[in-house]
């Protein structure tokens, strides 16, 4: 993908874009995870596809945001379950 000599179609250059994408380590998930989740509580736009596929793919992580979500829920006495499902629904 660094080769310049190398020609790719617009198509194909896409779909490495998406391919690269969403991959990030548990550091770059814990690094993220805090906000993602006051963003899935307080009910607005989500975004962060890479993180949440990350979440998906990773059962230590996935598990982790939903506590967050529980304890952030608590927090603000709403009741967790809509975020919860915001989690796999988006
Ligand atoms: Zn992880």
């Amino acid at each position: 993908m660094n080769s310049p000599q190398r020609k790719l179609s617009p198509d194909q250059a896409h779909r490495l874009t998406l391919e690269a994408e969403p991959w990030l380590s548990c550091d770059d998930c814990f690094d993220q995870i805090d906000f993602f989740a006051e963003r899935v509580v307080s009910g607005g736009f989500i975004g962060m596809p890479a993180l949440r596929a990350h979440l998906i793919g990773c059962s230590a992580c996935g598990e982790e945001a939903r506590s967050l979500v529980q304890l952030l829920a608590a927090d603000d006495g709403v009741d967790p379950a809509p975020s919860l499902r915001r989690l796999s629904d988006g």
